[in-house]
């Protein structure tokens, strides 16, 4: 069986392991309608973007 020669560096481990966990979703808050909305994402419950309205939002 084959065998490592050399323990894997601390700094190898961690830079193999800096892609493998998620990071949540960054949030901010409508300036329309004040709920938190992910950033660069038209606002759901208003339609606006960047404070102009994008899309008509049907009830
Ligand atoms: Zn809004």
């Amino acid at each position: 069986m084959a065998v490592p020669k050399r323990r894997q560096s601390n700094q190898k481990t961690r830079s193999r392991r800096a892609h493998d966990f998620l990071t949540p979703r960054q949030l901010t808050y409508c300036p329309t309608c004040g709920k938190a909305v992910p950033t660069h994402r038209i606002c759901a419950t208003c339609g606006h973007y960047q404070g102009r309205p994008v899309v008509n939002v049907v009830e």
